[in-house]
């Protein structure tokens, strides 16, 4: 597993400057990932009712993808598949798949931090989250977990499990921060 910098991480992405090689897997990977505005960005992704191969091949797929997009958290509604999963990476050695997450416990306790997105590239947002969360759900085999979360995975696990909302980190920012983003997306959305 390569050494990476904690303090690189905004959200569910690694600022981080890749060798050419690394940075030419991270284009292709980024390629697969949906891209905002796509309409599947904004769409509430269904509970996960079959725990199969098929299910099991996508949290696959979804981890290489979070591992070659330099990301740290990945939602399935952002690769066009509308079912409640995500994977994330809590520890430099862990990466987990989450089916039918919830948040069953979060602390009074906030933090603002600047978030980035794999689906929103190029742009950082200040989002306020829970300091400390408890999360249960499903692994990709069917079997019950829960973790708790804090630091960077706890803020990760709530921008994921806002994606299977259809939410965004720039519905969580603020109004100032939201439309400074916006403008800077809106050139590369005419060019689509
Ligand atoms: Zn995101």
């Amino acid at each position: 597993m390569d050494e990476h910098d904690e303090d690189a991480i905004e959200g569910e992405v690694r600022d981080e400057v890749l060798d050419p090689e690394r940075e030419a897997r991270r284009r292709i990977a980024l390629a697969q990932i949906r891209q905002y505005p796509d309409a599947a960005l904004k769409m509430k992704a269904r509970p996960v009712e079959d725990f199969d191969d098929e299910l099991k091949s996508l949290a696959q797929r979804m981890k290489l993808l979070m591992h070659d997009a330099n990301g740290i958290g990945l939602a399935a509604t952002q690769v066009g598949v509308l079912r409640r999963l995500f994977v994330f990476q809590p520890s430099e050695d862990e990466v987990l798949a989450v089916a039918n997450p919830e948040i069953v416990e979060r602390s009074e306790e906030t933090d603002v931090a600047d978030e980035g997105c794999l689906s929103i590239q190029g742009i950082t947002v200040p989002v306020e989250r829970a300091l400390e969360v408890t999360i249960v759900g499903k692994d990709e085999t069917g079997a019950d977990v829960r973790y708790e979360l804090d630091g960077y995975a706890a803020r990760c696990v709530q921008h994921e499990n806002d994606h299977l909302d259809g939410v965004l980190m720039i519905d969580r920012t603020t109004p100032e921060a939201r439309r400074g983003a916006l403008g800077a997306l809106r050139p590369r959305i005419v060019l689509t």
